[in-house]
């Protein structure tokens, strides 16, 4: 079976829809303005979605979600990520979605009662933290965050930035440096650290692109001053962080993927819709034949994106880690959103650099997709040197 066979969830993806059209889209502005009208709003549509019984699709149902796996949630997904606030509503964003995810696979039963459970249901939020200011996010084997082994405490010390969600989270996963001695991928280990632990700092929210957010939206440097904690909080092996940080990103990168892809069909329909309503030298622009070339490269970059998508997620269904897929996936998706916006933005002059049309804030969320979760030159690195390897070790790469 190939992933181009397989029938989308089609009455879960239906009440999806529909609840994205009825309920989330019409809510958006008042969702933008990020103040207590919008996080009451975010409440109440949270609780109809859970009596819809569509509450967590990322996850199993034994860690409190409704998932059935990844080729379904891409389907879901690409509906739920029409609007920059549709993971949140379903319970699925970013960073909770991969904390729950890791701490379903590797937490202890306490760990999953204490924070796993929670989590899922969204009572409490959290972060993940490894990013540090002093050193490229694309090279973590030189964090310098340590965790010092106190009795059975971790004494951790460290400086952390673009720690996403951390303002009014109730813990973040942090990555630290638990033997310096050991090969690079095997220093580091993940920490559960609640933050009303002493020493824990929310520094401050980082503005990005003139936007500072607000709780589940900041970017946050923390700084972490000799965080007590105990060793119990050690999520997995100590010194596997780096294995657990790979299965965090690879699924996550995918999840980011499936919600550009609501991004993109929105900004194309946009873009679609202006061209043949704006009337300019004598007819409407969809006349024109540059803005015909850029619906037609949006609907071939757009559907190779899906295509794509689908199919990593099928290869994740049955097992493989999907490394060149998702590599792939996430440097070309990223690129392809970014230009479907801008031509969609250019095709609506002024009014779409605006607060008429979403398209101004999609623009600016999106272009962080080329950066978070590695940046694109080293994923096309990835994508280059794991196809090379097959040349030299085989008969080369197979498209399958
Ligand atoms: C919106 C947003 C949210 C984020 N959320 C989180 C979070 O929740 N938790 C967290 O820990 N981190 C988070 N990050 C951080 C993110 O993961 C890092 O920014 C990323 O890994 C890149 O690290 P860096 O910024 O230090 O850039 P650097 O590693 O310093 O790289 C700078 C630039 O160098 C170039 N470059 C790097 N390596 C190569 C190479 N091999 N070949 C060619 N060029 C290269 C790239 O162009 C890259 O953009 C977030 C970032 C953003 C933008």
């Amino acid at each position: 079976m190939t992933a181009t066979a397989w029938a989308p969830p089609a009455e879960k993806l239906d009440r999806v829809r529909s609840f994205m059209r009825e309920r989330v889209l019409p809510s958006e502005q008042v969702l933008d303005r990020e103040d207590d009208e919008a996080d009451a709003c975010v409440a109440q549509l949270r609780s109809e979605v859970r009596s819809l019984g569509l509450w967590a699709p990322h996850v199993p149902p034994e860690a409190g979600g409704s998932g059935a796996g990844f080729l379904e949630y891409a389907y879901l997904n690409e509906e739920i990520g029409r609007t920059l606030w549709g993971q949140l509503v379903f319970g699925c964003q970013a960073p909770d979605a991969g904390n729950a995810e890791i701490l379903h696979l590797f937490g202890t039963t306490d760990q999953k009662e204490r924070w796993l459970f929670p989590l899922v249901a969204g009572e409490i939020r959290s972060f993940f933290s490894m990013t540090e200011p002093e050193v490229p996010g694309s090279d973590p084997t030189t964090l310098r965050t340590r965790a010092v082994r106190d009795g059975d405490d971790w004494v951790i010390d460290g400086h952390k930035w673009f720690s996403s969600g951390a303002e009014g989270a109730a813990f973040g996963i942090v990555m630290a440096v638990t033997d310096p001695d050991a090969d690079p991928h095997g220093r580091a280990t993940q920490i559960v650290v609640p933050v009303d632990t002493p020493g824990v700092e929310i520094v401050r929210a980082i503005p990005t692109m003139g936007h500072r957010g607000r709780n589940w939206s900041t970017h946050c440097e923390v700084r972490y001053t000799d965080v007590r904690v105990p060793v119990a909080n050690t999520l997995g092996e100590v010194g596997s962080g780096f294995l657990i940080a790979q299965k965090r990103l690879g699924p996550g990168r995918i999840h980011h993927v499936m919600r550009w892809l609501g991004q993109m069909q929105r900004a194309f329909e946009l873009m679609c819709r202006y061209a043949l309503e704006r009337q300019s030298f004598g007819g409407p622009l969809a006349d024109k034949q540059t803005v015909q070339n850029w619906i037609a490269d949006s609907y071939a970059e757009i559907q190779a994106c899906r295509l794509a998508t689908l199919d990593a997620a099928h290869k994740i269904d049955q097992g493989s880690e999907a490394r060149v897929e998702v590599s792939a996936i996430k440097f070309y998706a990223a690129r392809v959103l970014n230009d479907v916006i801008d031509r969609a933005i250019q095709v609506h002059g002024a009014r779409g650099l605006t607060d008429e049309t979403p398209l101004a804030r999609m623009a600016m969320q999106a272009r962080g997709g080329r950066i978070y979760d590695g940046p694109d030159e080293v994923h096309r690195q990835v994508v280059a040197r794991r196809v090379l390897k097959t040349f030299v070790e085989g008969d080369g790469w197979r498209f399958a």
